[in-house]
């Protein structure tokens, strides 16, 4: 079994990530940053996707010495400029919550006519502190005027799919985990590590 490390101390994240890698049958054993009880952290500095993931591969492996897969992920709305981009998780304060991120990008959008919007999911792994490979992957939607649903996590309920005719937190989850922005990077990813890190 090939060990891979899993930047993250989110169990849930993990668990989601898990779910794509080991889909095709990779002989991979997944460890998360808390499995290694590796508490250093790093700042997502650089202003991009690509960057932050990066960032976050090149470190954890250099110190864990484990081939290391990095992500970072966000809503980026054409009206904003991009925002709030690679500042999703913080866009209404570090203190807030998705409620506050919420109410915080109808606001913003309130006279806002142009609604489109995608996420992004950007994907890194390393190797002693030096990327092997980088991945992204978008899903292009609308941003509703209203909440609406009650699955999913932080922008779900405003993220309309067009193509569904439903948001992100109406669609069931193995639904979504089929269309997502994560989806679409770590299928690459698992390609990627089935040829050149663990084959089956
Ligand atoms: P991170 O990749 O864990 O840093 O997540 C960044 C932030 O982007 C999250 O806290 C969410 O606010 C937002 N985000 C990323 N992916 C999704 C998604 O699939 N649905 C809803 N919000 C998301």
């Amino acid at each position: 079994m090939t060990p891979l490390l899993l930047a993250t101390r989110n169990a849930g994240k993990k668990r989601e990530i898990e779910a794509f890698l080991l889909a095709g049958g990779a002989a991979l054993r997944l460890l998360s940053l808390s499995d290694l009880g590796l508490t250093a952290d790093i700042e997502e500095s650089s202003g991009t996707f690509a960057g932050n993931a990066r960032l976050k591969a090149d470190f954890f492996s250099a110190l864990s010495g484990m081939d290391t897969l990095g992500d970072d992920s966000g809503l980026e709305v054409a009206a904003l400029g991009g925002r709030p981009g690679v500042l999703s998780a913080r866009y209404a304060g570090s203190g807030a919550g998705d409620d506050e991120r919420i109410a915080k990008l109808l606001a913003e959008m309130e006279n806002v006519a142009d609604r489109s919007a995608r996420f992004v999911s950007a994907v890194c792994i390393s190797r002693q502190g030096t990327p092997l490979a980088s991945f992204r992957g978008e899903v292009a939607g609308e941003i509703l005027r209203a909440k609406r649903g009650e699955g999913g996590f932080g922008y779900d309920p405003l993220f309309l799919y067009p193509p569904l005719g439903r948001t992100f937190a109406e669609l069931p989850l193995a639904t979504k985990n089929r269309i997502s922005h994560r989806a679409r990077a770590l299928e690459q990813a698992r390609d990627f590590i089935l040829q050149n890190l663990a084959r089956p």
